[in-house]
């Protein structure tokens, strides 16, 4: 398959035909020529192109966001790839391409942005290098001028199945298992932009059957799911949480899933009807899995509630893959090193991490740079999980009201929990990622 920038493919790039877009070379490259040769084409016809051109390359590039930036004369656009900001063009700007202006269109706002702030968000689907792309767009009035961010949601990333998350075997085959549960609730917890909605969406997948009623409550519908009943939560008309919950409960549901908890009403009820038959899943705001009991007990919820209905939650990560092109073998680190690394855990933990990170056989890899990577080392991201079982250990411990590092060490000893730090440590093992990049990304939690 031919992609935008990949000169090997025997694609020449920067000639494009007159009237379409190049179909090579890089943004910069494609940007430029298009205004060069504008010739007498109208000012709007080039913006179509040259926005066209841009989301092209966002999804070729696989962006997950791309920003608009207004600097003065200029303007400036990045790309987040891999969860990483780049630079991909600084251009003049030109009043008579209404670039930001048919971007604006697009997203359903006046071609100006408004003079007195006010909150601004549209979006829209395109066809783009042949797939339907949603694209969500959001305007902030910077000292400088307007700046755009467009999330860029391509349905064919998300069309993604449990088995593709990057779980390993063992954890798979236990989460299908508990999320046939019939009733109870799984929370998978982390940080915005860590895969949760896409987890979320796969266990769905997984379980939707004609035979059971799946409703979603979510804040935005970020992707619409054959054969799921799926509803938007709207503050304006009082549709909350807790209000579309309690509607849901009147709609002979099997299955829920809540797009988040961050109230006590919207816990609470969810919990119950986790009690009274019904299978939810939700995802709330913590750093790793056993914290969540925790967040429980702060929004006031009795430790018997979370005891009796929690069957279990994930905490996820995403990390960058090292780029195959051009990584190379590397050695495990020093002892001195890995000592000095675990020294701050539970003894229990820094043990399993020493001795997993030491082990002989492992295939560790760093990071070099190519232009297969654009130098970063990285291509594409991959998840790193940990999953939290309860458990009769873990459940006396919630009726005794213990703090979260009691918790992890119980997950640990008595559930055999696999830490987000143990499993990226695995990852990095095998040569999927490197170690820098897994302590990077776990570095908030140890
Ligand atoms: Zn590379």
């Amino acid at each position: 398959m031919a992609f935008w920038g990949n000169k090997e493919d025997g694609e020449q790039p920067g000639r494009p035909a007159a009237n379409k877009p190049a179909t090579g070379g890089t943004l910069e490259e494609g940007y430029n020529e298009l205004v060069q040769a504008k010739g007498r084409t109208p000012g709007i016809d080039l913006a179509i192109r040259l926005s066209d051109l841009i989301l092209e390359h966002a999804v070729t590039e696989r962006a997950s966001d791309v920003h608009l930036e207004s600097q003065g004369v200029n303007l400036r656009v990045r790309f987040r790839v891999d969860g990483i900001l780049q630079d991909m063009l600084m251009a003049p700007k030109n009043a008579d391409i209404p670039l930001t202006q048919r971007i604006r269109v697009l997203a359903g706002f006046d071609p100006e942005p408004p003079t007195s702030f006010r909150n601004e968000e549209g979006r829209f689907q395109k066809m783009l290098a042949g797939r339907a792309i949603q694209v969500r767009v959001s305007s902030f009035p910077t000292v400088n001028g307007e700046k755009l961010v467009l999330r860029v949601m391509d349905r064919q990333q998300l069309g993604i199945d449990l088995d593709q998350l990057g779980l390993d075997p063992d954890t798979l085959a236990i989460t299908k298992k508990i999320i046939r549960n019939p009733y109870g609730i799984f929370f998978i917890t982390g940080a915005t932009g860590s895969g949760k909605t896409t987890s979320l969406y796969a266990i769905l997948k997984n379980i939707n059957t004609p035979m059971i009623n799946i409703i979603t409550l979510e804040d935005p519908v970020e992707y619409r799911l054959e054969g799921i009943n799926q509803a938007q939560i709207s503050t304006k008309t009082g549709f909350t949480w807790a209000e579309g919950l309690r509607t849901i409960l009147r709609q002979d549901p099997n299955v829920i899933m809540v797009g988040e908890i961050r109230d006590y009403d919207t816990a609470e009820i969810s919990l119950r009807s986790a009690l009274t038959g019904h299978l939810l899943f939700t995802t709330i705001h913590t750093i790793n899995a056993p914290s969540i009991i925790e967040r429980l007990f702060e929004m006031g919820i009795p430790p018997f509630l979370i005891g009796s209905s929690m069957l279990g939650a994930m905490s996820q990560r995403l990390v960058r893959k090292v780029c195959p092109e051009c990584c190379q073998k590397a050695a495990a680190p020093s002892e001195p090193i890995v000592n000095e690394f675990v020294k701050n855990m539970d003894p229990e933990e820094a043990r399993l991490v020493k001795e997993l990170i030491l082990k002989p056989g492992a295939n560790y890899k760093v990071e070099k740079g190519c232009s297969a990577c654009r130098n970063t080392g990285y291509s594409g991201r991959m998840g790193i999980f940990e999953l939290m079982l309860m458990n009769e250990e873990i459940r006396k411990h919630i009726l005794d009201h213990s703090p979260t590092d009691v918790i992890k060490r119980t997950a640990i000893k008595t559930g055999k929990m696999r830490t987000l730090l143990m499993d990226g440590i695995m990852k990095a093992r095998s040569g999927s990622t490197t170690l820098s990049e897994i302590i990077r990304v776990t570095a908030t939690m140890v």
